[in-house]
C-alpha cells in the first residue's frame, strides 16, 4: 500500500492547481453572481489544456489516464467552486462514461470525442417529480416506434438542464416492473417534443442550471439506446464512478475551505493576537484537517481499488457518504472562523457552504447512500417497500 502520489500524479494535480488558481477565480465570481455556467470558449479551453476526459480511454478522445488523476484535477477545480469544475466532473465521471461503457459503437463515437473535445456536454436525467430516493419508481416512458425510440414524460432536477447537449435520460423501456423495466436513451437538446422549465434557483450550486424536461413524443434514432430495459443495474455501476465525482466535489469544497481559513486565522487578530493562538481555533482546525484527509482517503480508496475501472458500490458509497457529511461540517466551521465575513457573499466561503449541502442530496441522499453501505456489508439490497 502507497500513500505517495506518483511523480506524474503531482505534476497533473500542480499543473491543475496553478492554472485553476490563476485562471478560475474570476470566472467561479462570476458565474456564482450571473447564475450562469463557465461560457463554452473556455470549456474548450480545459479541453485544449487536457483537463476533460482524462480517464477516458484513448480511442474515444480521453487522455486514457486513470480514476485517481481525474479526481485529482476534479479536486482542484472544484476548490476554486462547483460551477467552473462541473465541466470536468461531467466528462470525467459523468453519464458520458454510461455511454462510453455500455452504448452502440456508433453513439460512443457520436458522442464521447465531442465531450472530451469541449463540443459537447452531457448530463444525466433520472429523477422525476415522484421518483427521487425511490428512483425505480420512474415513469417516463420510451417506446420503439419502428426505427425510433419515443419518449414521453417529466422529468425534474436535472443539473446542465436546458444547457447541456445531450442527456442521458433513465426511462421505462418494458412492462416489466420497478429497475427491471428501466433503461436509458441519450437525447440531444434539439430533438422536436422535448422542452425545458423555468431555470431552478437552488440554494446553492448557482453557475450549474438545473431545471425540468419534458418529453412530448420526442423521438430518438434507435441507436440513441444507452442500454435497454434490464439495464439499470449497468447503469448503476457506471454511478459508482460518479459518486466518487460527487464526493470529491463535497471535498474540494471542505479543502478550499480549509485552505482560505487556515491564512486567515493567521492573518486576522483579535485581543491583540492572530486567532490561531486560540486553543479553541486550533482545536477546530485539527478536526477540519482530519475530516478533509480522512475524506480524501476513502474516496483514493474507492477510485484505487477500482476492479475494470469502475469503484465498488461498498467504497464509492462509504467515500460519498462521509465526504458528503464532513463537507458540510467543514464548511461550516470554516464559516464560523471567518465570523462576519464568513457570512459575507463578498468571499466564497458562504457559497461553499450552500454548495456543499447540495452535494449530499445529488446523487442519492446521504441516509439512502448509508442503506446502501449496510446492504453491502451484509450482502443483500434491503427493500424499501416492504
Ligand atoms: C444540487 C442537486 C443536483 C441534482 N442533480 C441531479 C441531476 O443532475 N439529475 C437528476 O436526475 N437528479 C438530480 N438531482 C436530484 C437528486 O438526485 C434527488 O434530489 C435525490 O435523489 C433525492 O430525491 P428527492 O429530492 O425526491 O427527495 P426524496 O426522495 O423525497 O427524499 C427526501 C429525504 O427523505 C429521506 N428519505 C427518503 N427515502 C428514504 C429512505 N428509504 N430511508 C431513509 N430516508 C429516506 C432522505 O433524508 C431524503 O433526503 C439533484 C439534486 C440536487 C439537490
Amino acid at each position: 500500500m502507497d500513500f505517495q502520489l506518483t511523480d506524474e500524479q503531482r505534476e497533473l494535480r500542480d499543473t491543475a492547481r496553478r492554472y485553476a488558481r490563476s485562471r478560475l477565480l474570476d470566472v467561479a465570481k462570476e458565474c456564482e453572481e450571473r447564475g450562469e455556467p463557465p461560457s463554452h470558449d473556455l470549456v474548450h479551453e480545459f479541453a485544449s489544456m487536457g483537463f476533460l476526459g482524462i480517464n477516458v480511454p484513448e480511442k474515444y478522445g480521453g487522455l486514457g489516464l486513470g480514476n485517481l488523476e481525474a479526481l485529482l484535477v476534479l479536486e482542484e477545480f472544484g476548490r476554486i467552486s462547483s460551477a467552473v469544475a462541473f465541466p470536468v466532473f461531467e466528462s470525467c465521471v459523468g453519464p458520458v462514461r454510461a455511454i462510453e461503457r455500455f452504448a452502440s459503437e456508433s453513439l460512443r463515437h457520436k458522442v464521447v470525442p465531442a465531450v472530451c473535445r469541449g463540443e459537447m456536454q452531457v448530463a444525466v436525467s433520472m429523477s422525476e417529480p415522484q421518483a427521487g430516493s425511490a428512483l425505480t419508481d420512474l415513469t417516463t416512458r420510451a417506446e420503439r416506434r419502428g426505427e425510433q425510440i419515443v419518449l414521453n414524460g417529466t422529468k425534474r432536477w436535472c443539473s446542465g438542464g436546458g444547457h447541456a447537449d445531450g442527456y442521458v435520460v433513465y426511462c421505462r423501456m418494458s412492462e416489466a416492473e420497478g429497475a427491471r423495466g428501466i433503461g436509458a436513451v441519450f437525447v440531444t437538446k434539439d430533438t422536436p417534443g422535448m422542452s425545458f422549465g423555468r431555470p431552478e434557483t437552488l440554494m446553492g450550486f448557482r453557475g450549474v442550471p438545473s431545471s425540468d424536461i419534458y418529453f412530448d413524443n420526442a423521438a430518438v434514432p434507435v441507436d440513441h439506446v444507452v442500454v435497454p430495459a434490464g439495464g439499470f443495474k449497468k447503469l448503476m455501476e457506471a454511478f459508482d464512478l460518479e459518486r466518487c465525482g460527487n464526493a470529491t466535489m463535497a471535498l474540494a469544497q471542505a479543502s478550499g475551505a480549509l485552505d482560505d481559513v487556515v491564512g486567515y486565522v493567521q492573518e486576522r487578530e483579535q485581543f491583540g493576537k492572530p486567532l490561531v493562538e486560540f486553543q479553541a481555533v486550533q482545536i477546530r482546525l485539527a478536526e477540519m484537517q482530519m475530516r478533509v484527509d480522512a475524506a480524501r482517503l476513502l474516496i483514493h480508496r474507492a477510485a484505487c481499488n477500482a476492479q475494470d475501472g469502475l469503484p465498488s458500490i461498498l467504497e464509492s458509497s462509504v467515500a460519498k457518504c462521509f465526504a458528503n457529511e464532513i463537507a458540510r461540517e467543514v464548511c461550516g466551521n470554516a464559516v464560523q472562523l471567518m465570523g462576519g465575513y464568513g457570512y459575507s457573499r463578498e468571499y466564497p466561503m458562504e457559497r461553499r457552504l450552500r454548495d456543499a449541502w447540495g452535494w449530499g442530496i445529488a446523487g442519492g441522499a446521504v441516509d439512502i447512500q448509508k442503506v446502501n453501505i449496510a446492504g453491502a456489508m451484509v450482502g443483500k439490497r434491503f427493500d424499501q417497500r416492504r
